[in-house]
């Protein structure tokens, strides 16, 4: 038994230190350009590959930490350093780790790399389940994939939407129905490589924030992969389908359990925005001086600052106890997953807007970074399961009742 501790060891804090500086030489000088451009910053995730910050080994060395911490770590200072590069940096990541869960351990060896490409040869990936009428619902998925026996493949049909690095990806990762009758327990997920006929970029979308992030539709149209681009085989789809449809154990359990562990992470990147906003407007707060003393020495603005660390703070607590849990395989019984993401969540978009008010006009001007923060956290209610979609899992964890 160890004793209690929330102390970061000397390899947390080397990588923290790390990491922040990449984000801190690299990213905070580029951010507002990227922002402009509205489009996927290359030069940035170069730059990251070629330090090792974008790349497998930098992902299995963080999620080789047994207490969950490094990959949050890291998160949060990326997202410190500016949330639509730090998108652009993570987006391939929601690929693999769909690949991670689903796929068999060959498909992992075979795919994954080729998510992350070369420091040459710079490779992107996306994962692809939200559709113009699923979002929320992700049991009502319409894109359907229909296997051919005659030539071992399947056939993708249908139009998935808001997808980061959606149709420049180069390995996408599309999550379809198999099985329409059976709603969310019909269906698999499918590899479709680059260069594949079929799958094309739909719209692009122009965004309020993380606007360095791709974010597109990306559209299937009699789109032909190999049968083994199905991640976990035919064989135990089948099996899956027979169990389902003869009442037996569902699936949905084990996805709801990959969920809770993945939602830290986007979490960690709320806290990373907000904490960006705060250490920003504290100092300006000290420096600014309206009335012949400095702007922090009225309550109004030093309470408003007190609340925005605290809860910075307890966001962080809650990001760090359910990325425990999932590194450790804690159940997440009372929904601590969602817990982590919503707060977090929340927080970005309450202490980025309190910022603005700190800096009064200065805040509400793009030559600042604060009001790109409070544009870049609204997304944080949005994406990765809706603040409300949290609560629901929250809800329903605690009372064991089928809220709806
Ligand atoms: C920038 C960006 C990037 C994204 N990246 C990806 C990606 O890479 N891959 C991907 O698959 N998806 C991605 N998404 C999609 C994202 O996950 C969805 O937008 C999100 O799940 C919400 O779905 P929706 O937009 O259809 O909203 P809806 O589901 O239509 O929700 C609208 C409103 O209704 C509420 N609501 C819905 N159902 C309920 C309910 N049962 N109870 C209470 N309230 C409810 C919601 O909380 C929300 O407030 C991205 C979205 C954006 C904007």
């Amino acid at each position: 038994m160890t004793d209690f501790s929330l102390e970061l060891n000397d390899d947390q804090k080397t990588l923290q230190d790390w990491v922040h500086g990449f984000a801190s030489n690299v990213m905070r000088p580029a951010a507002h350009e990227w922002d402009e451009r509205e489009e996927t910053p290359w030069p940035i995730i170069e730059e990251a590959a070629k330090i090792g910050i974008y790349g497998l080994d930098f992902f299995a060395n963080a999620f080789a930490d047994k207490t969950g911490l490094s990959m949050m770590l890291a998160i949060e200072e990326l997202a410190w350093g500016d949330a639509g590069l730090c998108m652009s940096i993570l987006g391939t990541s929601l690929g693999v780790a769909a690949i991670v869960a689903n796929g068999t351990p060959e498909q992992q060896m075979e795919w994954i790399p080729q998510c992350f490409g070369t420091l040459d040869d710079i490779k992107i990936a996306a994962f692809a389940v939200s559709e113009p009428d699923a979002g929320s619902d992700v049991s009502s998925l319409r894109t359907r994939a229909v296997y051919d026996q005659a030539t071992d493949e399947w056939v993708l049909n249908g139009t998935k939407t808001w997808i980061t690095n959606g149709g420049i990806a180069n390995v996408h990762v599309i999550v379809a129905s198999v099985a329409p009758e059976l709603a969310g327990r019909g269906q698999a997920s499918f590899i479709v490589p680059e260069g594949t006929k079929g799958l094309r970029m739909g719209q692009k979308f122009k965004k309020m924030g993380i606007r360095a992030s791709h974010t597109a539709e990306v559209v299937l149209e009699d789109c032909r992969v190999p049968g083994s681009c199905l991640l976990g085989g035919k064989d135990k789809l089948d099996e899956r389908l027979a169990r389902v449809r003869e009442g037996k154990k569902a699936s949905s359990q084990a996805a709801m359990a990959t969920f809770e562990a993945t939602r830290p992470a986007v979490g960690a990147q709320a806290l990373g925005i907000a904490r960006a906003a705060y250490e920003y407007s504290l100092d300006y707060a000290k420096e600014r001086k309206q009335f012949g003393r400095a702007i922090i020495e009225n309550q109004s603005i030093a309470f408003k600052l007190a609340d925005m660390k605290m809860h910075i703070d307890a966001a962080r607590l809650l990001v760090w106890r359910a990325a425990w849990m999932a590194a450790t395989r804690k159940p997440f019984l009372n929904g601590e997953g969602s817990m982590s993401k919503l707060y977090a969540g929340e927080t970005a978009v309450k202490v980025t807007e309190e910022a603005i008010q700190i800096l009064g006009g200065y805040g509400y001007v793009r030559e600042y970074p604060v009001e790109r923060w409070h544009r870049d956290s609204k997304i944080y209610t949005i994406f990765e399961g809706t603040s409300e979609i949290q609560r629901l899992v929250i809800a329903r964890n605690i009372s064991g009742v089928r809220i709806q």
